[in-house]
């Protein structure tokens, strides 16, 4: 067992009851100091851990890994070591925080935690290079019903590729982070001629995406097998979407403006040592695949999403409750099928899973199928409605694992929508 992982570990930092970080999870992220540092770091509880200062205390010299990675600034140093060497500081991390060691520690460490409420979070990795997949058969299923073919809603490809594509690294953006309704071209209902103006249909979408470690030179491939030793761990991700921009412009070389503007992620990437207990078997893929895709044991993971709506009139109001695992392709199997042209992956590249729908309507990820293309709006608790989300709304994703008494949270990715400029 990851010996991070104990379930009967208690720490000496105070955990409230239904966290998302006890001391089993020992999430990274990056946040600025009240004292201005821009530090790396983690949490336990609602305390944030400055890493540079417990480095510098000596603490993680057994570790085996150089103290320079935990005077950066984000996590891109830290990532482009290894699984080893991950797994090393997050189960030292777990022992210096071991209620059995508060005799030996705790005055030790004391100036290198802060309250959560007294740090700003930081973006915790300089994304190199972002991937959006299109893993979820549900979601594949619905957005193919409603614009193409409900007889044929998947594509020829759908069940034998992970489909995905090449987004946008320079506009993820962190949790908290507002943005601006995007902008751009539309063909209105029945118009022979595109209009300007802003976006009319702004969608999210819930997804995860995962964080990679330094791949292999260009031209190398990366087994289902290997996949996992690459993976650093996980976020909530939020890719923004304007349908009425992509129906516009995604033939034939896909989206562009329509999801380019923000993808929001949340602060804590929760590593993938910390997610083995909530391995689960995925769902069975027929047709068979071919080799490249095929995988031993379970790859996918049982995490809880929802998605809530706030708003000045009302408080968070959910309208989506999904799970991680409704993906029909696998993160190995999504990392084998970039990586097998020969494609090289980067330490700090992120690759998202696309949207994350399960077979029920109020599973669906997205407004465009929670509204059916606007159809069936949804009741808000102050009488509005919503087919898609308005000015001034507040999109919130969470997330958390829950096994034998065990809850491993992402905490959430919160994200306002600011009238266009
Ligand atoms: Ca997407």
């Amino acid at each position: 067992m990851i010996k991070a992982n104990d379930p009967n570990r208690k720490s000496w930092v105070p955990v409230p009851e239904g966290s998302d970080f006890p001391i089993q999870n020992i999430p990274f992220g990056a946040f600025r100091t009240p004292r201005g540092e821009e530090v790396i770091g983690t949490r336990i509880g609602d305390t944030a851990i400055d890493l540079k200062a417990i480095s510098r205390t000596g603490a993680l010299a057994g570790t085996g890994v150089e103290s320079n990675v935990f005077e950066e600034k984000n996590l891109n140093g830290f990532l482009k070591l290894n699984k080893k060497a991950w797994r090393a500081v997050r189960d030292r991390l777990a022992e210096l925080f071991d209620e059995a060691n508060k005799g030996e520690w705790a005055e030790a460490l004391k100036d290198s935690l802060y309250p959560v409420d007294q740090i700003a979070m930081t973006m915790p990795v300089v994304v190199g290079d972002y991937t959006d997949f299109y893993s979820s058969r549900q979601h594949a299923t619905n957005v193919g019903t409603m614009f193409r073919d409900p007889d044929n809603a998947l594509l020829p490809n759908w069940l034998h590729i992970p489909v995905g594509y090449h987004g946008r690294a320079s506009s993820i953006i962190l949790s908290e982070t507002p943005i601006h309704r995007p902008k751009g071209q539309q063909l209105p209902a029945d118009a022979d001629k595109p209009v300007f103006g802003p976006c009319k249909l702004l969608d999210f979408e819930l997804e995860m995406a995962f964080i990679t470690g330094q791949g292999k030179p260009l031209g190398d491939s990366i087994t289902t097998a290997e996949a996992e030793d690459y993976i650093f761990g996980l976020a909530l991700f939020n890719d923004w979407s304007a349908r009425d921009i992509q129906k516009w412009e995604y033939v034939p070389l896909g989206p562009f403006l329509a999801k380019n503007f923000a993808s929001s992620i949340s602060p804590w990437i929760v590593t993938l040592d910390a997610l083995d207990p909530f391995r689960i078997p995925g769902e069975k893929q027929e047709p068979e695949v071919l080799d490249y895709l095929k995988f031993e044991g379970n790859k996918t993971f049982d995490v809880n999403l929802k998605v809530s709506i706030e708003n000045d009139a009302f408080k968070a109001h959910p309208i989506c409750h999904s799970n991680f695992k409704y993906m029909y392709w696998n993160m190995a199997q999504q990392l084998a099928h970039h990586t097998v042209n020969g494609c090289n992956i980067n330490a700090g590249d992120m690759l998202a899973s696309g949207t994350i729908s399960g077979n029920n309507p109020e599973e669906y990820g997205s407004m465009l199928e929670l509204s059916w293309k606007g159809t069936k709006p949804l009741q808000m608790p102050d009488g509005s409605e919503r087919k898609f989300i308005q000015d001034g709304d507040t999109v919130i994703m969470e997330g958390y694992c829950e096994k034998d008494g065990v809850r491993i949270g992402f905490g959430n990715v919160k994200t306002q929508v600011l009238p266009a400029k």
